[in-house]
C-alpha cells in the first residue's frame, strides 16, 4: 500500500499524465501534423552547439574519475567559482564559490532551500499564479503554501494582500519572474515593495522571513526587458537558477543556488544547503552537467525565435477576443478562458485539437496556459483551429 498522501499526489497528478495521453490518442487518429500540443514547457530549441562540444571536449580531455567520480555536495569548486564571477560581473553583486551550491535543477534547488530552512507548519507564501509542484514541495518539509491573488489585469503580485497574508508563521516568499504561466516579469519598483515589506514584517516579528526567486526563465526575456536581479535588492534572498531552458537542457537537471554573504546566519544556511544535498539523497548535482555548464556560461538558445512563437499566438489570440496580458518572458500566454470553467473550456479545446492547461493548476480558474515552446510551424498550423474555437462563443 503506498501512503496515504502519495494516494491523493498521485490521484490529483493524473490530470497532467491524461492530457498527456489525450495527446497521443489525438496524433494517432488524425496524425501528429495536426494535433497542436501546448501543454508541456518543454524545450523545442536545440540546445547550443557549444554544449555538444563542451561534452566531448570535457570527456576527451579530463580524467574520468574527476569527471564521472563524487565530490563535495556542494559541488565542484572550480564550476562553483566560475559562476560566482559570471554572476558578480551580470549582476554587480560579489559572490564567490562559498555563495553556490550546486543543484539538481530548480526542482531539486527548491527542495533543497525548504528542506533547509521549513519547521512544520511554517507557512510559504506565493503569487497567483504559480507553478503548481510549490504546493508539493512545501508539503515535503511539514510546510504550508499560502497563495496571494493577483491583480488580474496585470498579474503583477497584489502588494496590499501580499502584507495582510503575512503573519508570525511566515518563513519565505516564493517568486517566479520571468513567470509561469503568465510570462510578467516583476518590475524593479514590486521588488522594492516586496524587500520593504519582508524587512519591515521581518523586524515586527522578530525573524528573517526568506525570499525566494525561482528562475528557470531569467534568460528568456523580450523587447530589452531587464529582470531585476533580487540579491540587489533583498539579503535574506536565494536565488535558485537552472539551465534547463537557457540552454535547453531539462533533462539534464542542473540548477543552482545562490546566496549573498549579507544573509543572515549566512554560514550556517550554506551548511544547511549542502547537508540538504546531500540527505536529500541528491548526494551532488549531476558531474558532468556542471562542468559542461561552467564552459557555457555566456552561451544561451536564441530566444528570438520563442519572440516570434509569441508574436504570431499573441496577436492571432487579442485579434479573436482573448483577454490576455503580453507575456514579456518565458514562453507561456495565459489568457482568460471565454468561460469561467477553465477545465471545460480545456475540454471543448480538445475537439479542435488544442491541448491547453487549465488555469486552476496553477491557482488561477478561469484561464488557461498555453506554453508556445513549440516550432513556429506548429503555430501557424495552429492559428485557424484558434479560430473556430472562439467562434464556438461568438
Ligand atoms: N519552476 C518553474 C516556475 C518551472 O516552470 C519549472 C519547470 O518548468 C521549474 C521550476 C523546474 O525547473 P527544472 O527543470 O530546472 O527543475
Amino acid at each position: 500500500m503506498i501512503s496515504k498522501k502519495m494516494k491523493t499526489f498521485v490521484s490529483k497528478s493524473s490530470t497532467i499524465r491524461a492530457m498527456f495521453e489525450e495527446g497521443r490518442r489525438l496524433a494517432q487518429i488524425y496524425g501528429e501534423e495536426n494535433v497542436f500540443d501546448f501543454s508541456l514547457g518543454n524545450p523545442n530549441l536545440e540546445p547550443p552547439d557549444s554544449v555538444k562540444e563542451s561534452v566531448k571536449y570535457i570527456l576527451d580531455n579530463e580524467s574520468p574519475n574527476f569527471v564521472h567520480g563524487y565530490m563535495n555536495n556542494s559541488g565542484y569548486e572550480d564550476v562553483r567559482k566560475a559562476i560566482a564571477e559570471f554572476i558578480n560581473k551580470k549582476h554587480g553583486v560579489n559572490l564567490s564559490e562559498e555563495n553556490i551550491v550546486m543543484t539538481v535543477g530548480a526542482a531539486g534547488g527548491l527542495n533543497v532551500i525548504l528542506k533547509s530552512i521549513l519547521n512544520p507548519d511554517d507557512e510559504v507564501i506565493t503569487f497567483a499564479p504559480y507553478f503548481g509542484e510549490y504546493r508539493f514541495y512545501c508539503d515535503n518539509f511539514g510546510g504550508v503554501l499560502k497563495e496571494v491573488p493577483p491583480d488580474f489585469n496585470t498579474f503583477e503580485p497584489d502588494l496590499k494582500r501580499f502584507e495582510e497574508t503575512i503573519n508570525n508563521k511566515t518563513k519565505a516568499v516564493i517568486i517566479n519572474s520571468p513567470n509561469n504561466p503568465t510570462g510578467v516579469i516583476y518590475s524593479d519598483s514590486t521588488l522594492k515593495s516586496i524587500a520593504k515589506i519582508l524587512t519591515r514584517k521581518s523586524e515586527e516579528y522578530g525573524t528573517s522571513i526568506y525570499l525566494i526567486s525561482d528562475e528557470p526563465y531569467r534568460e528568456i526575456a523580450y523587447d530589452g526587458v531587464e529582470v531585476p536581479y533580487i540579491l540587489n535588492y533583498y539579503k535574506n534572498s536565494f536565488v535558485g537558477y537552472s539551465y534547463s531552458k537557457s540552454l535547453s537542457l531539462p533533462g539534464e537537471r542542473i540548477g543552482y543556488i545562490a546566496v549573498d554573504s549579507e544573509m543572515d546566519n549566512f554560514e550556517e544556511v550554506m551548511a544547511a544547503l549542502k547537508v540538504a544535498t546531500r540527505i536529500l539523497g541528491f548526494v551532488n548535482a549531476p558531474s558532468l552537467f556542471q562542468r559542461v555548464v561552467a564552459r557555457n556560461l555566456d552561451s544561451e538558445v536564441d530566444v528570438n525565435v520563442y519572440k516570434k512563437n509569441r508574436d504570431l499566438l499573441y496577436n492571432h489570440l487579442v485579434k479573436l477576443g482573448f483577454e490576455c496580458v503580453k507575456p514579456q518572458g518565458a514562453f507561456y500566454l495565459f489568457p482568460k478562458a471565454f468561460i469561467e470553467d477553465d477545465k471545460k473550456f480545456c475540454e471543448i479545446a480538445k475537439e479542435y485539437n488544442l491541448l491547453l492547461v487549465p488555469g486552476s493548476s496553477f491557482g488561477c480558474p478561469g484561464y488557461v496556459r498555453i506554453a508556445y515552446c513549440v516550432s513556429y510551424e506548429k503555430i501557424e498550423k495552429s492559428l485557424p483551429a484558434f479560430t473556430k474555437l472562439a467562434e464556438r462563443f461568438k
